[in-house]
């Protein structure tokens, strides 16, 4: 049994007490004096991690982005109603839709779980007992068509319903490839140069032999109209991360497109419990937040961000270029992480620190900054920073390079 003394020792060991109020354990006065509002601890801190200012971009292992307040906000609201889930989706699926001119829309866990419930409602359609039947694709159209330059890591979303790749290289091998069993032709838009088949032709492809094609544009906003352009393009899905430039819930995403395949992809998603997608719950805060986040992103002034993208490009390239030796290149990604960044070198017998080593002090300084890179350069980007913080970057670069 928990002795008065004992639970008063132990509980002076934790940062707040309130988790005990309600359970008979405390009495009111202890309560009162000792609860701090929850928004007043600083839980990173508590648990011994270290924040950082993000100079990398928009990274699942550096959390993706922040939240603007109205996207918390609505957060914060979606955690003290009960609604049905499905009704949510229903409303959602349709504003979203109206907001981004397409026929029909549905939040997902990610651009990686709309990939994977795209492709299973293309698979079985409203059929329920083929929804159950996956992953086992017997009797079903299982075959995915790819470029080959197109066949990176997230591919797993589409083979994780059962289906199987099929990777061509040109139109011709596309077509060839088509056969009975073909459910959908998928394209990744991060590397629409490094493939032969664009995105016209690739939608002009699937039209001709009535297949689904879909795209997958999870970096791909900014530019924003790319959040118009490709379902009306014709592609029939069209998948966006929530988390990377709309800045919404990081395990949330937006699949877009024809009605009858996201009402079938719907049909893998909780509340149903016999499905693949079970497990890629997205809850009504998310659902709530995914929506604020995508009005606030339409709303915002773009040419003004990036104007403001650019200057501080420029700040923390010039700071770096005051020390000898060091060589700067401003550029754009065409697709996907479509935003100025910057990428550093420098002649290491003038400036004598590897990039890996330069990083790892710009981590491991004060306060930390995270960038991406190789054994050449340090890349920087500066999209998911808080204003302001592009000053401390420019600051700390060029200490680290002239300091070596
Ligand atoms: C980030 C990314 C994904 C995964 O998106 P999530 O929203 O994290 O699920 C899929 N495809 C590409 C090209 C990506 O960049």
């Amino acid at each position: 049994m928990i002795t008065r003394r004992k639970l008063l020792k132990s509980l002076s060991s934790l940062p707040v007490l309130g988790g005990l109020v309600g359970t008979g354990l405390l009495t009111p006065q202890l309560v009162n004096a000792s609860v701090t509002k929850p928004a007043a601890r600083n839980f990173f801190k508590e648990l011994g991690l270290r924040t950082f200012i993000n100079a990398a971009g928009t990274y699942t292992s550096m959390t993706g982005s922040l939240m603007s307040e109205e996207v918390t906000s609505a957060i914060t609201y979606g955690a003290t109603e009960y609604v049905d889930l499905d009704q949510l989706q229903d409303k959602v699926g349709e504003r979203i839709a109206e907001l981004l001119n397409c026929e029909y829309a549905t939040v997902s866990s990610g651009a990686f779980g709309a990939m994977t419930i795209g492709l299973a409602g293309v698979m079985c359609g409203m059929d329920n007992e083929k929804v159950s039947q996956l992953p086992d694709t017997t009797g079903l159209k299982n075959e995915v068509i790819v470029q080959e330059a197109h066949n990176i890591g997230y591919t797993h979303a589409l083979t994780n319903t059962g289906a199987k790749l099929v990777k061509v290289k040109t139109a011709r091998e596309l077509e060839k490839a088509i056969n009975k069993n073909t459910a959908m032709l998928w394209f990744l838009n991060a590397n629409t140069e490094e493939g032969e088949i664009k995105w016209e032709e690739f939608v002009a492809l699937g039209k001709k032999h009535n297949i689904a094609t879909f795209i997958d544009c999870a970096a791909d906003v900014p530019p924003v109209d790319n959040l118009f352009k490709f379902t009306k393009m014709g592609f029939d899905l069209v998948a966006f991360s929530g988390g990377k430039g709309i800045r919404g819930p990081q395990s949330a995403g937006l699949l877009l497109g024809k009605r009858a395949y996201i009402e079938a992809a719907r049909m893998h998603t909780p509340p149903r419990g016999t499905t693949i997608a079970r497990g890629m719950k997205v809850n009504k805060e998310e659902v709530l937040g995914m929506m604020v986040a995508l009005e606030m992103y339409l709303q915002k002034d773009h040419e003004k961000e990036w104007e403001l993208w650019e200057r501080q490009i420029k700040l923390i390239s010039d700071s770096a270029l005051a020390v000898e030796g060091v060589e700067t290149e401003i550029h754009v990604p065409p697709h996907a992480n479509h935003v100025p960044s910057l990428r550093i070198k420098w002649d290491q017998k003038l400036v004598g620190i590897s990039p890996e080593d330069a990083r790892k002090k710009l981590m491991d300084g004060h306060p930390a900054i995270s960038t991406v890179g190789n054994k050449e350069m340090i890349g920087i980007t500066t999209w998911m920073m808080d204003p302001g913080q592009e000053r401390i970057v420019a600051k700390r670069v060029r200490e680290v390079l002239e300091n070596s």
